[in-house]
């Protein structure tokens, strides 16, 4: 190994000596990569293609040890450093280009205690990990929608998916995490343990230390559950979205219905003359006894003409991977995204125009329905404040082809300022690109000024700054030189 090049937190250049990097990888049980390493590539990539950055030292830790030797060493070399979860953000912060990339992709053990109905989860088991575990014993708990997407970040920022309404968001049950923090200590947090810690880390994203693992609240689920999607067409629009709209207002809890405005992709139960034109889908899953939800969701099937439907008793894990293939890792992704609180024929007229310029066959835009068990905590009960969010929107821009990143991006970005003013102002921290960090401080709302203290607290040094950052209170100022 040579010296190495690498970026301070003020993006400073500075090299590290031979020995020092030697020493560091000799602390790191999983290995320490640099440039040039087999498996180097394989590790800097993420899921959203558009972010291709190379760190100067990626760190492949394998247990509480590992992450703490890396967070000294970061801290005492003030470098640049980013933590890789299951590296879904789109924003890209999993990878710090020329820092230390922190990478806890090989954690990924689980253990379930069924008596108790908890899971314990390291901090690099992906979405289906989880599921295919707690599934196992007939448990679940609320998680995301997409199964490779990585336990972490999806926590870390709040996490919501099919059971949120019933269960409310991934946050509401987590009962503690294992933390290391900027001065290299291992903690606990609970709601006994450090308490201003876990309310931090419930939403607060990675501002606040490397989080190892995480203990969830479980919950009897199916194991089979009634799901699946109902497709309109794209001439029924403003009919089926006002129906959609007045039904999930008075939904029962256990039942989720999304919608998802898009090019119908080929799928075999819609027909020939479907596939490529603009399409409304319905997904839903109702969590209880698969007749009552069929019985429960009937009135989607009336919300106007489908084009088909695809409804039945589905495994739950199953149906966690349904839209795995629509959202692979490798493509182009842009994403800007709106909560509301309420939708107003206004907004759902902008929705509608949006989706009738789709710039691809791949961009779409959905709307989560929320509301719920999650509606039901106070916004002041943990850092993810936004629990007026009854539904949330993500309008997201997917492509392959470079030359397309702007057309694309501006598309976004237009739908996005179309719908603000039907919108809360907040914003989901996990949907948040790299170019709205402007976007933080709303999204936390009135938890902001609470959160910033607490970095400064355990933070002060802002080494944990490549996320949706939260500044520490108390910056100080530089005299200006005589
Ligand atoms: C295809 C797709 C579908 C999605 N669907 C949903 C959905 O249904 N519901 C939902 O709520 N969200 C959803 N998301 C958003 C998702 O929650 C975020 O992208 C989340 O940050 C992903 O976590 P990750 O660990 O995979 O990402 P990473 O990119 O690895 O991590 C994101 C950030 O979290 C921080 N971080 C990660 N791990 C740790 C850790 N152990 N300790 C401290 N900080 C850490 C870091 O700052 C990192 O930059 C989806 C994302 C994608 C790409």
């Amino acid at each position: 190994m040579h010296s190495i090049t690498y970026l301070t937190l003020d993006k400073d250049v500075r090299q590290l000596r031979q020995s020092d990097v030697e020493a560091f990888a000799a602390q790191i049980q999983g290995g320490v990569l640099n440039r040039g390493d087999d498996d180097y590539d394989k590790a800097r990539k993420i899921w959203n293609a558009t972010v291709d950055r190379y760190p100067a030292l990626i760190a492949r830790c394998l247990n509480d040890g590992d992450v703490q030797s890396a967070v000294r060493f970061a801290a005492a070399h003030r470098m640049l450093t980013s933590v890789r979860g299951g590296g879904h953000h789109i924003a890209g912060n999993a990878v710090a280009e020329g820092g230390l990339m922190i990478d806890l992709s090989g954690m990924r053990t689980i253990s379930i205690d069924t008596a108790k109905r908890t899971a314990r989860v390291g901090a690099g088991a992906l979405l289906a990990d989880l599921d295919r575990e707690s599934q196992a014993r007939g448990l679940a708990t609320p998680l995301g929608i997409n199964s490779t997407t990585g336990v972490a970040g999806l926590t870390l920022g709040g996490g919501f998916g099919w059971l949120t309404r019933h269960h409310g968001m991934t946050i509401d049950n987590l009962l503690s995490a294992t933390v290391v923090t900027a001065d290299g200590a291992v903690r606990i947090a609970s709601a006994t343990s450090e308490p201003d810690l876990f309310w931090a880390l419930r939403g607060g994203g990675g501002n606040f230390g490397v989080v190892t693992a995480f203990e969830f609240q479980l919950h009897p689920v199916g194991p089979e559950v009634y799901a699946g999607l109902v497709v309109y067409p794209f001439a029924q629009a403003h009919q089926v979205l006002r129906a959609w709209r007045d039904f999930t207002a008075n939904a029962p809890d256990n039942l989720s219905v999304w919608t998802v405005l898009r090019k119908a992709p080929p799928l075999p139960f819609l027909p020939a003359s479907a596939h490529g034109t603009e399409v409304v889908i319905f997904p839903l899953l109702y969590n209880g006894d698969p007749e009552e939800g069929q019985r429960t969701a009937a009135p989607v099937l009336q919300f106007g003409d489908p084009i088909a439907t695809h409804l039945g008793p589905v495994p739950y894990a199953g149906f966690q991977t349904a839209f795995d293939p629509l959202l692979t890792p490798g493509g182009r992704n842009y994403w800007k995204s709106n909560n509301f609180s309420k939708l107003s024929n206004a907004a759902l007229d902008v929705i509608i125009a949006a989706a009738a310029r789709l710039p691809g066959p791949e961009c779409e835009i959905f709307v989560a329905q929320l509301g719920g068990a999650m509606a039901r905590v106070k916004p002041a009960a943990t850092a993810f404040v936004g629990r007026d969010a009854h539904y949330i929107m993500n309008v997201h821009g997917r492509w392959s082809d470079a030359n397309d990143d702007e057309r694309v991006r501006v598309w976004a970005r237009q739908v996005f300022q179309e719908a603000a003013p039907h919108a809360t102002g907040s914003g989901y921290v996990n949907f948040l690109t790299d170019d709205e960090a402007e976007r933080v401080a709303a999204s936390y709302g009135e938890n902001y000024p609470r959160l910033q203290a607490l970095k400064q607290r355990i933070d002060p040094g802002n080494l944990f700054r490549m996320n949706l950052n939260i500044a520490p209170a108390f910056t100080p100022r530089l005299e200006a030189s005589p």
